[in-house]
């Protein structure tokens, strides 16, 4: 037996798969029971009246040459929460197995585990050191019945980048005994290079990446995990038959097209120039006590009177995030970085 199939639950490795229509588009589709008219007006034979293809392969294909992996290391997903939920059915038998978290961090990773039943092990990040990794903590916590463990670089909602070196060690420590799960979810913010590039020498690595952020596509629900091909055909098994819709591929094919990629990196810059701005001028205003640090689209900070700044900001027609709720951030708002004007309402709504 695979690693893979070790640490993945018994009764999904042995599932029998559903039998999705067969993908012939040579043939003319008498198998599916879709209407054979198009709505839009086409010629009927693949319009929106015809199911998708299951994991679209010039979607999968494109995402794979963008990620530098090859299209078996790639599940698509309806963002990459739908990943998330994935890894926690397919690894953690409900009422036995466990997730690791390091919080504060991404709500998900522990919302997907308890509602497939799995316990969740907290190892806090060190805040005092810049929420780094509490690798040996990490260890210590993990046991024979830790499958998963979730990390996420740059973290939200504290926007710093863990160390590339512990999250590899923590992976070449467990090889075998639970897949480490990086999100990337805000990689591209960082200008850091994904470690995508080293899942062939770890292969219990896995990495999360999203349309949703960099790419603006959060509405088209479009995210990849990058892993094994043996956990990618696990989760294939177990992933809804048409899940990524056509106007999903059409969308994201578009946005990942040589033109439109062109506009992609202006306004990265700006969004950058921005942050730069934020982390400048925040720290100057009467209300904010400390502003941590960011790698990512939006920035921590910290108030005096954080729910006095919410009513501020809202009463300036804008919403942020409030973090409070996070463990050891009683204070603190998220702020995701927005145009140069909502930027200055926002800081004229706290001066
Ligand atoms: C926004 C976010 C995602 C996810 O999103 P999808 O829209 O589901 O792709 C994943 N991880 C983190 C940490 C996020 O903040």
């Amino acid at each position: 037996m695979s690693w893979v199939t070790e640490l993945a639950r018994a009764d999904i490795v042995a599932l029998r798969v559903y039998e999705h229509a067969a993908w012939r588009p040579e043939l003319q589709r008498l198998h599916a029971n879709e209407l054979p008219w198009d709505p839009a007006g086409g010629d009927g034979r693949d319009g929106l009246n015809r199911y998708p293809q299951p994991q679209p392969r010039a979607l999968l294909q494109r995402l794979a040459e963008l990620y530098e992996v090859s299209p078996a290391s790639v599940l698509l997903g309806r963002g990459s929460d739908e990943a998330i939920d994935l890894l926690c059915r397919a690894f953690c038998r409900a009422g036995t197995d466990a997730v690791l978290v390091c919080p504060p961090t991404f709500g998900m990773y522990s919302v997907c585990a308890r509602i497939q039943g799995a316990e969740v092990i907290e190892v806090p990040l060190r805040s005092e050191q810049s929420f780094a990794l509490d690798e040996q903590r990490v260890l210590e916590r993990c046991t024979a019945m830790t499958k998963l463990l979730f990390l996420c670089s740059p973290n939200n909602p504290t926007g710093n980048l863990l160390e590339e070196a512990a999250v590899l060690r923590l992976a070449a420590a467990l090889a075998g005994r639970a897949l480490v799960v990086l999100d990337e979810a805000y990689l591209e913010f960082s200008g850091r290079a994904s470690l995508a590039r080293r899942l062939r020498e770890f292969p219990n690595l896995a990495i999360l990446r999203t349309l949703s952020k960099a790419y603006g596509l959060a509405g088209a629900r479009c995210g990849a995990l990058l892993a094994d091909p043996e956990v990618i055909a696990l989760l294939r098994k177990i992933i809804p038959p048409y899940a990524i819709a056509r106007l999903t591929v059409d969308a994201a094919l578009a946005r990942l097209a040589p033109s439109a990629l062109a506009s992609l990196q202006p306004q990265l810059a700006t969004l950058l120039t921005e942050r730069a701005r934020l982390q400048r001028e925040l720290p100057g205003l009467r209300a904010v006590r400390r502003v941590w640090p960011s790698d990512a689209n939006f920035i921590l900070a910290e108030f005096d009177d954080a729910g006095g700044a919410l009513e501020r900001a809202s009463a300036a027609g804008l919403l942020v995030r409030d973090a409070r709720g996070y463990p050891g951030l009683g204070r603190a708002l998220r702020i995701s970085v927005g145009t140069p004007q909502q930027n200055t309402r926002l800081l004229e709504s706290w001066s």
